[in-house]
């Protein structure tokens, strides 16, 4: 299975931080609501006025009913069409005492919504059964002029002494008056709740639990915290008033602590381990790239040596000279690969961490250590037209130092000037000094920019990192020689050239003056 990619990872443990401060600002998120009484002075003002609106309508229904039950003649159709002028009239009912109801006359005018009207008829009438009747208390009704007959159980009814022998008895429509009077009162509250609209609300004027004319938001789950119900015969209306509620957010210290802590926690261990992950992916990615070019270093000097050999061969006996030639060429390469080798190989023992035990100090002369090395560049450096300006100061004394480490440093250095540097002088100045060895190759090449001076230092670090682009490499060479120049004690730097152009290595190593034969055998214990 392959490893999340680096980016993956930051997102995703990001996201992890994000959601946890989220779920936290949640958990510590505390709501209050907080209620403030409001002034309802104009609620109340529009409360009396409703009231009084509702007691009018009342009056004025009441004055047609009177006026019906007064002038309503027992013919139907005119009765009827006297009838029809009046909202929610079922029924008429011309009724007579001490009589058994025959001479009773009922008048169907409007069928009921709530199914079929019963007859009213005087309680007192011989003969009769209650089955679809109403029954009246007839005393009750010569008492009075008009009033209603409101009780539970019976239609709405409304009755008018016509004479004292005769009632009207008029059914009454409760549902269909009720509609009538709130489609007025709707209208009517439409410009009357104004004031009430100007402070604000949340109030409302109901019929019915419907809203007629409101202002304000109010929290349909809350139950008002003000009630005015408004008295009505025939419907149900009030007026509902809420006070303000704001909501105050508070958020928890503690626990927003905690949360903020443990996001930070995570997006900064999202943030190591996407540099740990991604320093492991350029890492692999190096690998990778060193194989590949260490195939491809191999197979160019290989290459060549093959075609050499070849050559030679075929020109011993005709061209002796251009064989021998061809011959130096195969010696040249030959180097160059045993270089390359040594090189991955240090490398390789380095990741053991088992170089240190090659460091082996003896006696060696630097003169003749850095003229070795020189003789194997020279015929390549003479290809290319490349002098060396040599110069040495003390160098001819022996001296403890690791002459195999030397060589290889100086290797690499003079090496990277063959490929990098390969025209103009190259110049190496070997000091030796005050126990200390200095050795300065300075060529003219492109040089190496200020951005690169350290980076080149570390393994596979190359200027042109492409195998394609510039010389080749491995983009260990000064990685090697670094390492080596700190194992022997000493240092490999990078120095300002005088003229700004080229480049400049000086490596340093501590090498004090090997003691002479004499004196060594003088403190050799006897054999
Ligand atoms: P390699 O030569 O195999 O790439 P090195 O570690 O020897 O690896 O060098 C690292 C990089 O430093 C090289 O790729 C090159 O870009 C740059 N470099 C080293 N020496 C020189 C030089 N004398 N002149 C210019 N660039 C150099």
């Amino acid at each position: 299975m392959r490893a999340p990619s680096p980016a993956k990872t930051l997102l995703l443990l990001w996201g992890i931080a994000a959601v946890v401060l989220a779920g936290g600002l949640l958990l510590a998120r505390q709501e209050r609501q907080v209620r403030t009484e409001r002034d309802r002075t104009p609620l109340r003002a529009f409360a009396t006025t409703a009231q009084g609106q509702l007691q009018r309508l009342e009056d004025l229904y009441q004055d047609h009913l009177v006026r019906l039950g007064r002038e309503v003649v027992p013919d139907p159709q005119r009765a009827g069409r006297m009838a029809d002028e009046i909202t929610g009239i079922l029924q008429i009912s011309l009724l007579h005492p001490t009589t058994s109801g025959v001479q009773d006359t009922h008048i169907p005018v409007n069928a009921s919504p709530d199914g079929p009207v019963p007859l009213p008829a005087f309680a007192t009438a011989p003969g009769l059964t209650s089955g679809s009747l109403v029954l009246l208390d007839e005393s009750r009704l010569f008492n009075r002029d008009s009033g209603w007959v409101d009780e539970p159980g019976k239609p709405l009814l409304f009755h008018v002494r016509r004479s004292s022998s005769e009632v009207a008895v008029i059914a009454v429509s409760r549902s269909l008056v009720a509609d009538s009077i709130t489609g007025w009162l709707r209208a009517w509250a439409e410009k009357s709740f104004a004031p009430v609209r100007v402070t604000g609300g949340p109030d409302q004027l109901r019929a019915e639990g419907r809203v007629l004319a409101g202002a304000g938001e109010a929290a349909a789950a809350d139950p008002p915290d003000l009630l005015m119900p408004l008295r009505s015969r025939f419907g149900s209306y009030d007026l509902a008033s809420w006070d303000l509620r704001r909501t105050l957010v508070r958020y928890h210290p503690a626990a927003l602590a905690v949360t903020a802590t443990l996001a930070i926690v995570i997006g900064v261990l999202g943030f190591i381990v996407f540099l740990a992950q991604r320093r492991a992916h350029a890492i692999a990615a190096a690998r990778v790239s060193f194989v590949n070019r260490v195939s491809h270093e191999l197979r160019t000097p290989l290459t060549n040596i093959l075609l050499n050999i070849d050559l030679a061969t075929e020109l011993a006996e005709d061209d002796p000279q251009e064989s021998t030639r061809r011959l130096d060429l195969v010696r040249l390469e030959a180097r160059r690969l045993g270089r390359l080798i040594e090189n991955v190989l240090t490398f390789s023992r380095a990741e053991d961490g088992r170089t240190e035990a090659r460091i082996t100090t003896t006696a060696c002369v630097p003169a003749d250590i850095v003229t070795a090395v020189i003789e194997q560049f020279l015929p390549g450096f003479q290809r290319g037209g490349l002098t060396i300006a040599r110069t040495d100061e003390n160098t001819a004394a022996p001296c403890l130092c690791d002459p195999d480490a030397l060589a290889q440093i100086l290797g690499n250095l003079l090496s990277n000037v063959e490929k990098y540097a390969p025209h103009g002088t190259v110049s190496i100045a070997t000091t030796h000094a005050g126990g200390e060895l200095s050795i300065r190759v300075t060529d003219e090449g492109p040089g190496i920019p200020r951005e690169a001076a350290e980076r080149i230092f570390h393994p596979f670090e190359r200027i042109h990192s492409h195998i394609h682009e510039g010389a080749t490499g491995t983009g260990l060479g000064l990685a090697i020689a670094r390492d080596l120049a700190t194992r022997l004690g000493g240092t490999l730097a990078l120095l300002p050239t005088a003229t700004g152009r080229g480049s400049c290595f000086e490596l340093r190593v501590p090498a004090p003056p090997a003691p002479s034969p004499a004196s060594a055998s003088s403190i050799a214990p006897p054999a």
